[in-house]
């Protein structure tokens, strides 16, 4: 398929009781969701690569301080910002990620540098920031990363002794690690995944984010998909690949495979949470199986869609 484009981007899943978030909030949501995808978009008019598109659309995501990724992190039960990223390319199936980075501004565009200048696939917390170091990445203080909500999310998973996956408000169930997947003008399929994890996490606990095939995944064969939820459940159902491997060796469509591993497999496992994905074709799937997912997305034939709710 080539001439034709399509991305679809998303900033999280979870608990989103309508009403309880202002229209102001919804608005701002919305207006960063829209900033990133148009940012992808007008990339892949150009004739850009989508591994460019979903690069450039998970730094816009990152530089927000609404998503669970870079700027907006979580804390860590020591107080601190541990995030995982992911980037992942169709036609070669190579793929660049880093877990457990502080200081990272762009944690994808890291991934993105392992991928392209290391001889591996997947680097982990000191390891990986000298790498950074050595490739030029200037690293933030980090006050960067504080934010008030953040802050106060710590303080009450601290309370509770709790982990939490959630974001805003307090007691709400959401998860918010970002991603994007794209088909570009070439052929060529996407995907990226950036977050910054659980709050109150420790243990040097890893999320699925990083993981080629749990939360990330591209191949031209099949599709390209991005994942958020809960990390440990994702991991388990290797949920990326199976979608793939629903598409490849049992010859479903892509939204059969994404309505069959997020509505039933996921689901099976306790676990709760969604994906977007692209298909060779420029299809996409935007799947959850909470009561929302912040997403957005342009089509092959240019129609623009951003929504929070079911
Ligand atoms: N999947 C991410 C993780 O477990 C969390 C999320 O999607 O918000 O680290």
């Amino acid at each position: 398929m080539k001439d034709k484009f399509s991305i679809a981007i998303h900033g999280g899943a979870g608990t989103l009781t309508r009403g309880l978030m202002s229209e102001e909030m919804e608005q701002n949501y919305k207006k960063d969701l829209l900033r990133a995808l148009r940012c992808g978009a007008s990339l892949l008019e150009k004739g850009a690569s989508s591994m460019d598109a979903v690069e450039a659309a998970v730094r816009e995501l990152e530089d927000s301080p609404l998503f669970n990724a870079g700027k907006g992190s979580v804390f860590t039960h020591e107080g601190k910002h541990e995030m995982d990223a992911c980037i992942m390319e169709g036609n070669s199936r190579k793929a660049g990620a880093v877990a457990g980075v502080s200081g990272i501004r762009n944690p994808v565009s890291l991934a993105r540098l392992v991928m392209e200048k290391s001889d591996h696939v997947l680097l982990s917390s000191k390891g990986a920031l000298q790498f950074a170091r050595q490739q030029g990445v200037s690293i933030e203080e980090d006050e960067y990363f504080y934010n008030e909500l953040r802050y106060l999310q710590w303080q009450q998973a601290l309370k509770e002794g709790t982990v939490q996956l959630d974001h805003t408000p307090l007691n709400e169930k959401k998860f918010g690690t970002v991603g994007a997947v794209a088909l570009d003008i070439h052929g060529n399929l996407a995907a990226a995944t950036s977050t910054g994890g659980m709050t109150n996490k420790r243990f040097g606990r890893i999320g699925d984010s990083p993981i080629p095939g749990a939360g990330n995944y591209a191949n031209n064969a099949t599709c390209a998909v991005s994942c958020t939820g809960s990390g440990e459940y994702f991991i388990r159902g290797v949920v990326a690949y199976d979608v793939s491997c629903l598409i490849e060796y049992k010859g479903l469509t892509l939204k059969q495979a994404c309505h069959e591993v997020i509505q039933n497999r996921v689901m099976a496992l306790g676990g709760d949470g969604g994906l977007i994905a692209v298909s060779p074709s420029g299809e996409l799937c935007l799947e959850f199986n909470t009561e929302g997912m912040y997403r957005a997305s342009r089509d092959i034939d240019g129609l623009e869609r951003v929504g929070i709710y079911r």
